[in-house]
C-alpha cells in the first residue's frame, strides 16, 4: 500500500523535538515558528505534558463516553475558569473540523434553520458542513456543495443585515483572526455589529477559535479583544499541544438532550490529560503575558524589513505581508537558515505561529535570518 498523495512535502524528516526546536534524522536543529499550524502551544515535549500523558497511559488510555470520566469534568472546570467562559457547556471532539461541524449542527438543531453565513477567505475545516462554509471552491466536493451557505465580505454589516433579515439563517460562523486565509480580521466595530445583528435576528453567532484561541492572541480567545459574547465557540489545535482534541463551548441557553451529539474518541482519557496539562502550563507559566511581551519585541524588530507591507494578526498569531510572494523566502528559511515558518492563501504572507513560551532570545536568530534573506 502507498500513502494517498495529497500533501506537497518539504524534504525534512523531524525525529525529535523540544521546546521551540525540532531535529531531523541527521541531527540538524530547526527553530519551529510554525508548530504544525499553531498546534504546539506549550512547546514540544514539555515535561509536565509528558508526565501527565505518561501517567495517564499507565492508568487508562481510553474508554468510551458511556461511562463516567472525571478527567472531562476537571478539564471543563479548568477551561471555564481560565478562559473566562464559565457560562458555557463543553462538548469534546477530536479536531477543529469536527468542532465546527458540531457547532453548526447544534445551531441548526436549536433554531431549526439551515442557512449559514460565513466570510471571504474563511477556513473552517474539511468535513461536510465545515468545508461548505469555507471560502475555497477547490476543496468543496459536490456532496458538500448542497449545504445552504452565503459567503459575505468581512466588515460589511449592511450586506450581513440584508441576509439576516430574510429569516432563514441559522448561524454566522467567523474566525476571530483568519488563519489559513492570511491573518485578516474583522474590525472591533464589525464584531460588535455582528453580535448585535445576530441577537436582533435571533441567529446564533459561532466564533471559530480553532487557531486563534488558547492564548495565542494574548487573550485566551481572540474575540475577547472585542468584548463580545458568542453563542458558540470552537477550539482545537493548541488545546492538546499535538494530542488530537477539540471542543465546542455551547451557550447555556442551548439545551442538550441525550443523543443530540456523540463521538467515539472525543474527550478520551489521554486527550483530557493532554488538554489539562496544557491549561496547567498556560496558567502556571503565565504564557499569555509572554505572548504579549515576545510579540511586542518581534513587531518592533521587523517593522523596517525590506519589502514588508504590513504586519497582520495579534500576539503570536502573526503574518508578515511582503510586496512579493514568499514561497522562495520560506524555502531559504527552512533549507539555509533551518527555520520553519508558514504560508497561507495569501501568497505574499509569511505566517508565524511559534509556541506560546518561545523567548525573545530564541526569536532573535529569525529576525537576523529575515534581514539576511530579504
Ligand atoms: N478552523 C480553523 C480556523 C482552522 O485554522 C482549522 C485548521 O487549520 C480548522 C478549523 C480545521 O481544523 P482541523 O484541521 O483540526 O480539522
Amino acid at each position: 500500500m502507498k500513502l494517498f498523495d495529497v500533501y506537497p512535502l518539504y524534504n525534512v524528516t523531524p525525529v525529535k523535538a523540544e521546546g521551540s526546536y525540532v531535529w531531523d534524522e541527521k541531527g540538524q536543529k530547526y527553530l519551529d515558528l510554525y508548530g504544525g499550524h499553531a498546534v504546539i502551544s506549550i512547546g514540544h515535549k514539555h515535561p509536565h505534558y509528558v508526565q501527565k500523558l505518561t501517567e495517564q497511559l499507565h492508568a487508562i488510555g481510553f474508554y468510551s463516553n458511556a461511562v463516567q470520566n472525571p478527567l472531562q469534568v476537571e478539564l471543563t472546570e479548568k477551561l471555564g475558569r481560565i478562559s473566562g467562559c464559565e457560562d458555557y457547556n463543553l462538548f469534546l471532539v477530536s479536531s477543529g473540523a469536527e468542532a465546527n461541524e458540531n457547532a453548526l449542527k447544534v445551531a441548526s438543531f436549536y433554531n431549526q434553520k439551515s442557512r449559514v453565513i460565513s466570510f471571504n477567505s474563511s477556513f473552517h475545516g474539511r468535513t461536510s458542513a465545515a468545508v461548505a462554509v469555507t471560502d475555497n471552491k477547490k476543496i468543496i466536493a459536490p456532496i458538500n456543495a448542497h449545504n445552504p451557505v452565503t459567503i459575505l465580505p468581512l466588515n460589511d454589516a449592511v450586506a450581513l443585515e440584508t441576509e439576516l433579515k430574510k429569516g432563514d439563517v441559522s448561524s454566522v460562523i467567523v474566525e476571530a483572526i483568519q488563519g489559513v486565509g492570511g491573518l485578516d480580521e474583522g474590525t472591533p466595530e464589525f464584531f460588535k455589529q455582528l453580535e448585535t445583528l445576530c441577537k436582533h435576528y435571533e441567529v446564533l453567532l459561532i466564533l471559530d477559535e480553532v487557531q486563534s484561541g488558547y492564548g495565542r492572541s494574548g487573550k485566551f480567545f481572540a474575540f475577547q479583544h472585542h468584548n463580545i459574547q458568542p453563542d458558540i465557540i470552537t477550539i482545537a489545535k493548541g488545546m492538546g499541544n499535538g494530542f488530537p482534541i477539540g471542543g465546542v463551548l455551547i451557550g447555556k441557553h442551548i439545551q442538550a438532550y441525550h443523543g443530540m451529539l456523540g463521538t467515539t474518541f472525543g474527550g478520551n482519557h489521554l486527550a483530557c490529560a493532554a488538554a489539562i496539562s496544557v491549561l496547567d502550563v498556560l496558567e502556571e507559566e503565565n504564557l499569555m503575558a509572554n505572548v504579549i511581551a515576545v510579540s511586542d519585541y518581534f513587531v518592533a524588530a521587523v517593522k523596517d524589513l525590506k519589502g514588508l507591507q504590513k504586519i497582520k494578526g495579534k500576539g503570536l498569531m502573526l503574518g508578515l505581508e511582503f510586496d512579493e510572494e514568499v514561497g522562495e523566502l520560506r524555502k531559504k528559511l527552512i533549507y539555509d537558515e533551518h527555520i520553519f515558518t508558514g504560508g497561507s492563501m495569501n501568497k505574499k504572507l509569511l505566517r508565524i505561529l511559534p509556541p506560546l513560551n518561545i523567548t525573545i532570545a530564541e526569536l532573535e536568530p529569525f529576525v537576523k535570518a529575515l534581514k539576511k534573506s530579504l
